[in-house]
């Protein structure tokens, strides 16, 4: 039997291969704006959405938070 459990691996940085950290995010959606915790990279700041994430694909992060 083959299962894969996604949910137990780390997730990581394609960028830095940095494990990510659960962190406070401000998104938009809808023309509001919520703060939610997403999977962010601790070195670029990238945020990674879940597929489990119902509203993934209609989030739009913000950028420029930590612009440098
Ligand atoms: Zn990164």
């Amino acid at each position: 039997m083959k299962e894969k459990v996604e949910q137990s691996l780390p997730w990581i940085c394609d960028k830095c291969k940095k494990e990510l950290a659960l962190n406070k995010v401000k998104v938009s959606y809808l023309g509001g704006n919520f703060e939610v915790e997403l999977m962010k990279c601790p070195e670029c700041g990238a945020v990674f959405i879940g597929e489990d994430l119902a509203l993934g694909k209609m989030l739009e992060v913000e950028k420029g938070l930590e612009d440098k």
